[in-house]
This record gives C-alpha cells, sequence and structure tokens, in this order.
C-alpha cells in the first residue's frame, strides 16, 4: 500500500511504516534479530546488517513519524532525553545556544550540567520574541522552543520566532519540542523549523507502557549528522519498544482529540468555579497566546494538559490532589488514563521557589493530564476533589 501525498491523518497513522510482509502479516512482526545474514563479504542480503545501526521495526516507526510530522526523515531513540542529548551532542564545541526559560526540566538539566561540558553555552529567557535580537552571538547555533511550556502552558508563535532568528543568521538551527501537543495537533516543520523532537513517551505511544523519543526534520543534512550520531552513540529504542509505538500511535488521532474536547470542558468548569484563583488552557477563549494557538493548533485546539491555581494554597492542592477517583496521582502525561500532580513539589520540586514562581509555578499550582476516560465521569470526578479541597 502507497501513501498519497493527499491522504490526511487518520489513514497516515494507521498505514505509513506498516509494511506487508513476504508471509502477508497485516501487523508486522516483531524482529528481534541483532544481526543480518550477507550473501558475501560487505554483501547484506536486505538492507540490514546490525540492529543498532538500523532494525526493521524502528524503521518502520521512523517511516510512520516522518509521515505524521510532515517530515522527509524520522529517527528514534530510547527516550526523549535521549533524543535531546543527541541533538545537542549535533553541535560543535563552543557554539551558543538559546532557550526559552520554562523548557522541560531534563532539557534543562542537559543544557546546563551535561552540553556544558563540551562546551556549548546556553541562554534561557522567558521572552523568546523579545530577547532574540540581542540574544543571538557569532557562535549561536540553536534555539529551543518549546509549545505550550510545562505546567503554564504558554504558547509560542513558532513561525514568527523562527523567521525572527533566520533573518538574524538562516544557519541557526530552530528545533521544537512538541511532546505536549503531539503532532495531530500541530505540525512545527510546516511553520519552517529545522527539527520537531517528542519524547514518545507521551502522547505518541499513549499508554504509559514505553520510555522512547523521536525525531523528524527535512533536511536531509542535519538527518544524515544526526542519523550518524544515533549509531555512533548507541541510544536506540528496542524492537519491541518499537514496535509498541508504533501500534500506539495508530490511535493518536482520536485520543489527542477526545482529550483536548474533554480538556475544554473542565477548563471551562474551573474557570467558573470560585474556588479557583486561575486557569492555564491554551483551549480557553482567555489564554494569553489564544490567536497563536488558533493558528498554530489543529482547529485551535487546547491538547490534552491543564493547569490551575487552588485557592487554599499547598494544602489544598495536596488536599485536591489525593481527592481524586479517576485522575491517578503521578507524573508524566499523554496516556490514555488521566494524571494529576503538583509541580512545586513533584515534576518542578528542585527549581529553587523564587525562579519556579517567576515562571508562574506556584504552591497551589495543580497539572492535570486530561485521558480519555468518560468526559461526564472525568468533570464530576473534578468537582468532587474541589468539594474535599474545600473543607
Ligand atoms: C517527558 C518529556 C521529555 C523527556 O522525555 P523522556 O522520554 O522522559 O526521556 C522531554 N520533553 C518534554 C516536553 C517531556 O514532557
Amino acid at each position: 500500500m502507497v501513501l498519497r501525498s493527499t491522504d490526511k491523518f487518520a489513514t497516515k497513522a494507521i498505514h505509513a511504516g506498516a509494511h506487508i510482509d513476504i508471509h502477508g502479516s497485516v501487523i508486522e512482526p516483531i524482529s528481534l534479530s541483532t544481526t543480518f545474514k550477507q550473501s558475501a563479504p560487505a554483501q547484506p542480503l536486505g538492507e540490514y546488517e546490525y540492529s543498532r545501526s538500523q532494525n526493521p521495526n524502528r524503521k518502520n516507526l521512523e517511516e510512520a513519524i516522518a509521515s505524521l510530522e510532515n517530515a522527509k526523515h524520522g529517527l528514534a531513540f530510547s527516550s526523549g532525553s535521549a533524543t535531546t542529548a543527541v541533538v545537542l551532542q549535533s553541535l560543535p564545541q563552543g557554539s551558543h545556544a538559546v532557550s526559552i526559560g520554562d523548557v522541560y526540566g531534563g532539557t534543562h538539566r542537559y543544557f546546563t550540567k551535561v552540553a556544558n561540558a563540551h562546551g556549548v553555552d546556553t541562554t534561557f529567557t522567558n521572552d523568546l520574541l523579545k530577547e532574540l535580537p540581542s540574544l543571538i552571538k557569532a557562535n549561536t547555533k540553536l534555539v529551543w522552543i518549546e509549545s505550550p511550556t510545562n505546567p503554564t502552558l504558554k504558547v509560542t508563535d513558532i513561525e514568527l520566532v523562527n523567521k525572527t532568528v533566520k533573518k538574524i543568521n538562516k544557519d541557526i538551527l530552530v528545533v521544537v519540542d512538541n511532546t505536549f501537543l503531539s503532532p495531530y495537533l500541530s505540525n512545527p516543520l510546516n511553520f519552517g523549523v529545522d527539527l520537531v523532537v517528542h519524547s514518545a513517551t507521551k502522547y505518541i505511544n499513549g499508554h504509559s507502557d514505553v520510555v522512547l523519543g523521536v525525531l523528524a526534520t527535512n533536511n536531509t543534512e542535519l538527518y544524515e549528522r544526526l542519523q550518524f550520531l544515533q549509531n555512533a552513540i548507541g541510544a536506540i529504542p528496542s524492537p519491541f519498544d518499537s514496535w509498541l509505538v508504533h501500534r500506539g500511535l495508530k490511535t493518536l488521532h482520536l485520543r489527542v482529540r477526545q482529550a483536548a474536547l474533554t480538556a475544554t470542558k473542565i477548563a471551562e468548569y474551573l474557570e467558573k468555579s470560585n474556588q479557583v484563583v486561575a486557569v492555564n488552557y491554551p483551549g480557553l477563549e482567555s489564554h494569553p497566546d489564544r490567536a497563536v494557538v488558533v493558528k498554530q493548533h489543529r482547529d485551535g485546539l487546547g491538547g490534552g494538559m491543564i493547569s490551575f491555581r487552588i485557592k487554599g494554597g499547598a494544602e489544598a492542592a495536596a488536599k485536591f490532589s489525593s481527592s481524586t477517583r479517576l485522575f491517578t496521582l503521578a507524573e508524566s502525561l499523554g496516556g490514555v488514563e488521566s494524571l494529576l500532580e503538583v509541580p512545586a513539589v513533584m515534576t518542578h520540586g528542585g527549581i529553587p521557589k523564587e525562579q519556579r514562581e517567576a515562571s508562574g509555578v506556584y504552591d497551589d499550582l495543580i497539572r492535570l493530564s486530561v485521558g480519555i476516560e468518560d468526559t461526564e465521569d472525568l468533570l464530576q470526578d473534578v468537582e468532587e476533589a474541589l468539594k474535599a479541597a474545600a473543607q
């Protein structure tokens, strides 16, 4: 089956990289062999030699990822963090990078504690668009965007940032971590950026049972450099994990759409509640970057992530998050099951209070990852937990 360029997202999700094998298997077999027979020295029978360099399941997944991100090329890694590491490892020694301030904690850690050790220096900014022109230096090689941000869900105008960067120096790579939206809601490469990365652990796999990372690009030279590093560093996903993620992404459009529709209802409810101080959700008309959301996200959908400040401080946040029935108190996001967490003491606990509050992460902030349980049941769960927290 050959996909057409006119095929829509759902068709690509089901069929991209889903090749029928010589037995006619509708679902690809899991290819565990680490090595592949050659007919003569340096003459492999097919396209595979050794499973770190390439494996059939990984290749199929990479093809599917490229298709969903409207990219020429895709690559898969053992985690989202390994993907970030390989991208930053590709920068020459002495490079400078600019990153949005409230980037994923592990990305911040890699920039400041690992990349700096090989001479890559990073500047963080909470106002990328405004400060970019003054932050870009002669040795700036990369700009890192995450949109929406975690956990306050600020949205960046990707097209505008990319244009601003390229006007200053067209060789600076612009990278978008698209984990929070998934390729269903947004395709950053359409806005001209060089590279999109994901923690597929979240929405792309969607079942909270695999840690894996992916990237996609239209730049063949960049792809070849990153593919070289994928093999040289060896942070590759297993055939089974690749297979699971490929299976998971076939329902990405259904899961993300449903989560976003329910999240909109919950966010609207929270916004009206007198027990809530503030709601951060890109799907709300009141979101400060709503115009960018409408331009940048499919159907203006806000995604499955919400954060809100509850009245009553840290105590109320703790009470709320231990009172839900369906939302499980746990880190991570993007699975079929609803989760919640209190960033100030969980995912963002390592950040000094002052710095954390400067980007909106107060002690009373609760983050919801809305799953695909019944909308009414989830709404009721939030209502009941708010009541419990008020007591
Ligand atoms: C989870 C996450 C990562 C890291 O991915 P892992 O698969 O956990 O290594 C990177 N970026 C974002 C936005 C994430 O949520």
